[in-house]
């Protein structure tokens, strides 16, 4: 049997054994180095409100989780979040999160401040706009919940072992064998780091850089509260509540409020002793109350309760728990030591839904709710410097409860990488925003001149102040030469690897979908499939030699992938920040770069889907006809010092035709047009290539590859749901994801990506639909609040027949 050594007895390390033993995994031991069960862990103190509506479907369906589970168990009190707005913005946003709520299946209610005062009688009615109150929503009792998974999981054969610290990692040819403690040595073949804020110290004994950073957080109670008296002293009554302009939460505890706080400076914690004794009021998470910090807070909670006057935070603490460069928790096996994973940066909240998704990766390989969002491999190696970690996991503490918009782009640290063609982007006044380190061009200045030329009917409504924001009419231009002229496009941040060596062939063809064994020169979409047919990847392989192939991947998940499953003698290489990409396309996209080059490029030259190494004014490029945005072009690559002398040939070769820089504005809009799906947005290993829509992309008669045995027999006209393109029906509500759509006035799916489509004159938005829904159908999107009629339309909407590629 597989021996598991889980290190923490916190909320997520007991669900975790919960979770293994309740799927057979017996052979599982808990260590702590605290006693048990109040370990002295975050989870010790943990006042364990549970609102669950996210962003996030992946989170919000764990939260939705953990509620069950603790309710089942006889630890949670379901009494009810609100989340109140006392600025007009957040009422806005509210309305926006109720939609989220909707999104992803929770039962959500605006209310206006009556009936917020009805439910919290010492609100201050004069203070807020309303709330979103969600009746599913409430506490969780951590440290007994504990307890009962502690009970639960050893009546089925684990063994918990407090008071015993882990000192260092077993392995043994990159693989785990055991854990050292101060006892002797735990043999395993599995290890799960659960320890929570001490998760740095652990993954750093396996080698693993875990990005989180302890950060206090501060919690107080008041005094005894006369509106309050008599109450349950152990079963509160009054919501959870948060006041997120103020950066507060609160909930009862008996006849007592319990205030947190978000609204002091941010304090990393770098130090911790060993723990000593533990008790309810000493503990090594627990640091001592700052209370000139607390101060303004406590100033904000009397405005909104005015009740508090009558008394005074009487007991306070500065406690520790874990945050990271995104905000998100950080789940997944380590790539260089195979069977130790993390399992860290997890709120109460979460914990059961994580755990329970955490089980099924290691005894299952999957998950069935996707872990993109989650998995540590997500990271970008500059994001795992401990600077970058530093900084912004204090911007996303100071962050947390802020009215963010999608696009919104981090601040600091920026220009942390840049393609070779930044300084030209620079000067013909590129607006960046920010992904995975990458500075990314949005849309140029320079092209404003451009907006007054352009025709009538491809200039687009004005946008609302949300969905303008990070937004230019620039970019209609943009989309306009790039459908009528010629436009470039740095496409250097897209993340490539090569696969070389003997048994490349044999190795991709295994993984992927679609069939790879063609010529040299031939360039493939494909797609990688879980064991349960699920899209882990959408990727472009090109062959550029009989065992040495070009891969277009999604990001740095793909990368740990390939290469945890490369066999011997396979080298996957990350050849994204030596290299560098520009994609040229347009209708004029052959009257610029054919004179550049010897090499035939004409139609049949260089077919659609074939790519080659070559020279453009010199500079060597391996040429890829291929495009993103469905125009005639090329993507062209060179090596990133070539990069600058690559652009400004085809700069200057463009200007008699009029080339343009365009953005991911602009190309955001174009692909959404061609129906070109983005994978994480669009679809996820929760969907299946039919659903998607990327069913073309699968080749059984291929052999054998991952996935395909559970994709057998399904097709389209199997799917319950697809991944439906909408066409907004007043040609100017633009949104922008996550919102919920209603068929019959009934919730029955989300928005994936959303755009402006220049080209047709009407707002775009994809979206998860009942597979009963189809052409032609009316649908709502609901957008703050209001409901959008929408069309259910036949995709793609521009240039089905492909004529403007293949000429
Ligand atoms: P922990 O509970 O910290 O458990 C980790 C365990 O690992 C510890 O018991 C520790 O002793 C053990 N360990 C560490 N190193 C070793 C080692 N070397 N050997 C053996 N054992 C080791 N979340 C919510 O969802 N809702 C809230 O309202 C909420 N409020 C909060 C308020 C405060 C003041 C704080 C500080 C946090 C709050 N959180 C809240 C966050 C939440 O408490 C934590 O995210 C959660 O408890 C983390 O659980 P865990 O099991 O990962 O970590």
């Amino acid at each position: 049997m597989t021996r598991v050594v889980i290190i923490g007895a916190g909320i997520v390390g007991a669900n975790l054994a919960d979770e293994l033993t309740l799927r057979g995994w017996t052979d599982v031991t808990v260590l702590d180095q605290g006693p048990l069960p109040l370990t002295g862990g975050s989870t010790s103190h943990a006042p364990g409100l549970v609102f669950q509506t996210n962003p996030s479907k992946a989170m919000t369906e764990f939260a939705g989780y953990t509620v069950r589970k603790l309710l089942d168990l006889g630890c949670f009190h379901q009494v009810g979040g609100m989340e109140v707005a006392s600025t007009a913005a957040r009422w806005e946003d509210l309305k926006r999160k109720h939609g989220w709520a909707t999104s992803w299946g929770v039962g959500a209610y605006l209310i206006d401040p009556d009936e917020c005062v009805r439910r919290w009688p010492m609100l201050d009615q004069n203070q807020i706009f309303g709330a979103l109150y969600v009746p599913t929503d409430g506490l969780a009792v951590a440290s007994r919940a504990v307890e009962e998974l502690i009970k639960r999981a050893s009546s089925r054969g684990a063994r918990f072992a407090g008071s015993t610290r882990v000192t260092g990692i077993e392995q043994a040819n990159g693989r785990v064998t055991g854990v050292k403690t101060h006892d002797g040595e735990i043999p395993a073949d599995i290890v799960v780091s659960c320890a929570g804020f001490w998760g740095r110290e652990i993954g750093e004994m396996a080698g693993m850089t875990v990005p989180l950073l302890p950060l206090a957080h501060q919690y107080a109670k008041t005094g005894q509260l006369p509106e309050l008296a008599g109450a349950d002293p152990v079963r509160p009554a009054l919501p959870i509540l948060r006041h997120q302009d103020q950066d507060l939460y609160s909930r009862q505890h008996g006849d007592r409020l319990g205030i947190g706080s978000y609204a002091h400076r941010p304090m990393p914690v770098d130090t911790f002793a060993e723990p000593g004794e533990v008790t309810a009021s000493a503990m090594p998470s627990m640091l001592p109350f700052t209370e000139d910090d607390f101060a303004p807070s406590w100033e904000e909670s009397k405005l909104l309760l005015p009740a508090l006057g009558q008394t005074k935070a009487e007991e306070g603490f500065n406690g520790i728990f874990s945050f990271t460069p995104d905000g998100g928790s950080l789940v997944g096996e380590s790539s260089d030591v195979r069977g130790f994973w993390i399992a860290e940066a997890i709120w109460v909240t979460h914990s059961a839904g994580i755990a329970k998704a955490v089980a099924e990766s290691i005894v299952d390989g999957r998950s069935e709710t996707d872990l993109h969002e989650l998995d540590v491999h997500r990271f970008e190696d500059v994001q795992l410097a401990p600077e970058y970690i530093r900084e912004t996991a204090q911007q996303n503490f100071v962050e947390i409860y802020d009215v963010l918009h999608p696009l919104q782009p981090r601040l600091s640290p920026r220009d942390l990488r840049v393609s070779p063609f930044h300084a030209r982007q620079r000067e013909l006044g590129a607006v960046f925003l920010e992904a995975g380190g990458w500075e990314r061009p949005h849309w140029f200045e320079a092209n404003a001149s451009l907006l007054k030329d352009l025709p009538h009917d491809f200039l687009p409504p004005a946008r609302d102040a949300w969905a303008g924001q990070f937004h230019s009419p620039i970019v209609a231009a943009e989309a306009w030469h790039t459908r009528n002229g010629v436009a470039m496009y740095d496409m250097t941040p897209l993340k490539r690897v090569e696969v070389s060596g003997p048994g490349s062939l044999e190795f991709l063809q295994g993984l992927t979908t679609n069939q790879l064994a063609k010529s040299v020169g031939s360039v493939t979409y494909t797609l990688m499939l879980d064991d349960a047919g699920g899209v882990r990847s959408d990727i472009t392989v090109a062959r550029l030699e009989p065992e040495l192939f070009q891969v277009g991947i999604n990001g740095n998940i793909d990368v740990a992938y390939l290469r945890s499953r490369a066999p011997e003698g396979v080298r996957v290489q990350d050849t994204t920040g030596g290299t560098c990409c520009v994609g040229v396309w347009g209708p004029l996209a052959r009257d610029l770069v054919q004179p550049l080059s010897a090499e035939d490029l004409s139609h049949t030259g260089l077919k659609y889907f074939r790519g080659r190494r070559a020279r453009i004014a010199g500079v060597p490029v391996t040429i890829l006809r291929l495009s993103y945005v469905g125009e005639l072009g090329w993507e062209i690559y060179t090596s990133a010092d070539n990069g600058q002398r690559l652009w400004d040939a085809l700069w200057r070769a463009g200007q008699p035709l009029g080339v343009i820089a365009a953005g991911r504005g602009a190309f955001n809009s174009l692909r959404l047009e061609k129906g070109y799906r983005l994978w994480g947005t669009d679809m996820t290993t929760e969907h299946d290539p039919y659903e998607a829509g990327v069913g073309f992309a699968v080749r059984p008669a291929k052999g054998d590859f991952v996935g395909r045995a559970a994709i057998d027999g399904r097709s389209e006209g199997t799917s319950a749901r697809r991944l439906r393109c909408l066409t907004v029906d007043d040609g100017r509500t633009v949104v922008l994801g996550k919102e919920p759509v209603f068929v019959d006035g009934t919730p029955a799916g989300y928005v994936t990506s959303a755009a402006y489509g220049y080209t047709i004159g009407r707002p775009i938005a994809y979206a998860w639909l009942p597979g009963s829904v189809g052409i032609g159908d009316q649908v709502q999107i609901e957008y703050f609040g209001r409901r959008v009629a929408a069309t259910v339309a036949a995709e793609p909407l521009v240039d089905p027949g492909m004529e403007r590629i293949r000429r």
